[in-house]
């Protein structure tokens, strides 16, 4: 455990070192509950990012020849340490970002997503043909070399585990870079990888914002993969960088404007509790938020009330405390964001819940559970996506209404469909324009073994158990003429 009552002092990790910026620069971190100074963290600069990418490269000739069950035995080593040390990890989320601890379970998620990749080894496989006479075809699946991980804030320890243990347990190195607004536990891990016993170079971690370090892995000609959650415009960017450098394989996982869509013959009382629950969770800081909420006309007036009801029951204050269920927003910026999206909210559409920034109550980046209804489907509050805990909720009156209004959107990440209708819900599954599609659930609800993507502007490629290995292995045809 770390020691919580001395200042927190987070590292960045080298080529196996636990090293400060090369310049000693800093940038501070801020607790969004408190706005006091958490921690002052290591800005890489441009030459850390590209020895931290040097040291991956000359660590992988060796990492990748290794007996995978080699590569598995410090990432089951880091998978209990993320168990040990759930608490500790929560708490540093809590003092960066804001993210209750009531609510955090990722080191034990984490450490049981290090352990099944681990274990995942044998799945490293191509195919055979023998389809063509005189001769044999194989597929091999290799791995790419030095892989970028860019992580965003909203949940750190989680994207850390999801992203670097398939890229690891396939042969490839890593160089992770930690979101600026959500560090701290990210710095912490760097210090289990070196207990866990990775090889020097195999396992970087660097801490900054997007410019230098985070476009310096985007354009680095050595870099030959790259995952990234975050932003659609983040997204963007990397993407161009990708183009104009080396082509590297890109994985991108970005923002959404997720549809909950309620008809009449639901189980109203649920799908309240679960719509409530999907816009509440990290106070609305997830990708997958069901941030508007379709109701059929004669169940609205009924959905509205006992949705109101309930979101305006949550129990904001300081994100360290078991009470608490609703943490700050992360930042100032993501507070004025949020605020200046609630301004706008009020004009187009009816304010029925909230709408308050408690910023000179709270003396944190607090805002109130916000519902707005009737909003036009062209405002901007319908359109883009707000990231805090402010839902719009819309009245419709026919499938094909809501079919064409969900789908208005230029992100598809996950959509909710409430009814007991089994032939409506198939027809809205087929219909709905979206990564994923939950009937009778919605999100943060997951598969376990499902892909987890966006379609349209939410993103390319999947994650998941049975998908994130593919991301990291590339295919090699090879081709035997036999003689007779
Ligand atoms: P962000 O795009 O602001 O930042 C993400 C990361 O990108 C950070 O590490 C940042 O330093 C880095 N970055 C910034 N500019 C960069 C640049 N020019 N080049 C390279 N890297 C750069 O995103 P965020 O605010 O941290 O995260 C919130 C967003 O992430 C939301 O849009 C949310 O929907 C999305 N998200 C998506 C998923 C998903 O799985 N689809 C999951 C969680 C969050």
């Amino acid at each position: 455990m770390v020691d919580l009552t001395v200042p927190i002092r987070p590292r960045m990790l080298i080529n196996g070192e636990l090293v400060e910026a090369s310049d000693k620069g800093t940038f501070p971190l801020y607790n969004p509950a408190t706005r006091e100074i958490s921690a002052h963290v290591p800005e890489a600069t441009e030459a850390d990012t590209n020895a931290a990418i040097a040291a991956a490269k000359a660590a992988f000739p060796a990492w990748s020849a290794l007996d995978p069950t080699k590569r598995a035995a410090p990432m089951k080593k880091l998978a209990a340490l993320l168990r040990e040390h759930n608490s500790t990890l929560g708490h540093l989320e809590a003092i960066s970002m804001g993210q209750p601890v009531s609510k955090f379970i990722y080191g034990f998620t984490g450490g049981s997503m290090f352990d099944t990749f681990a274990e995942s080894w044998h799945r490293i496989q191509g195919q055979s043909s023998i389809t063509t006479p005189g001769q044999m075809h194989m597929t091999l699946r290799q791995p790419y070399g030095v892989v970028a991980v860019i992580l965003p804030w909203n949940n750190p320890v989680h994207f850390f585990c999801s992203k670097s243990a398939p890229a690891l347990i396939t042969g490839n190195t890593v160089v992770l870079k930690s979101s600026e607004k959500g560090p701290l536990a990210v710095a912490f891990l760097a210090e289990l990888v070196v207990q866990a016993g990775f090889p020097p170079g195999v396992f970087n971690i660097i801490s900054g914002h997007g410019l230098p370090s985070g476009r310096i892995l985007s354009r680095h000609m050595d870099v030959r993969a790259l995952t990234f959650t975050g932003s659609s415009r983040t997204g963007k960017l990397i993407q161009e960088e990708a183009a104009r450098s080396n082509l590297k394989k890109v994985i991108l996982e970005l923002g959404g404007k997720s549809p909950a869509i309620v008809f009449n013959d639901a189980n109203l009382d649920k799908a309240v509790d679960q719509t409530e629950h999907s816009i509440q969770t990290n106070s609305g800081q997830i990708c997958m938020a069901n941030s508007r909420i379709y109701v059929q006309r004669e169940v609205a007036g009924e959905f509205i009330a006992k949705f109101k009801q309930k979101f305006g029951n949550v129990k904001a204050g300081d994100p360290t405390s078991k009470e608490t269920n609703h943490g700050p927003q992360a930042d100032e910026v993501q507070y004025r964001n949020i605020m200046g999206f609630i301004e706008e909210g009020k004009k187009s559409g009816k304010l029925e819940l909230g709408g308050v920034g408690k910023l000179d109550d709270m003396g944190g980046y607090f805002i109130e559970p916000t519902v707005f209804t009737d909003t036009p489907e062209d405002a901007k509050i319908m359109k883009e996506e707000v990231f805090g805990p402010v839902v719009n909720i819309n009245v419709f009156d026919t499938e094909e209404e809501v079919i064409k209004k969900a789908n208005d959107s230029e992100y598809g990440l996950y959509a909710a469909v409430y009814t007991r209708d089994i032939n409506r819900a198939m027809r809205m599954v087929k219909a709905l324009e979206s990564g994923y599609v939950a009937v009778n659930c919605t999100s943060p609800v997951t598969g376990r073994d499902l892909p987890f993507g966006g379609w349209k502007g939410s993103g390319q490629g999947r994650e998941g158990v049975l998908y994130s290995m593919d991301n990291f292995l590339e295919i090699k045809s090879v081709i035997i003429q036999l003689e007779d």
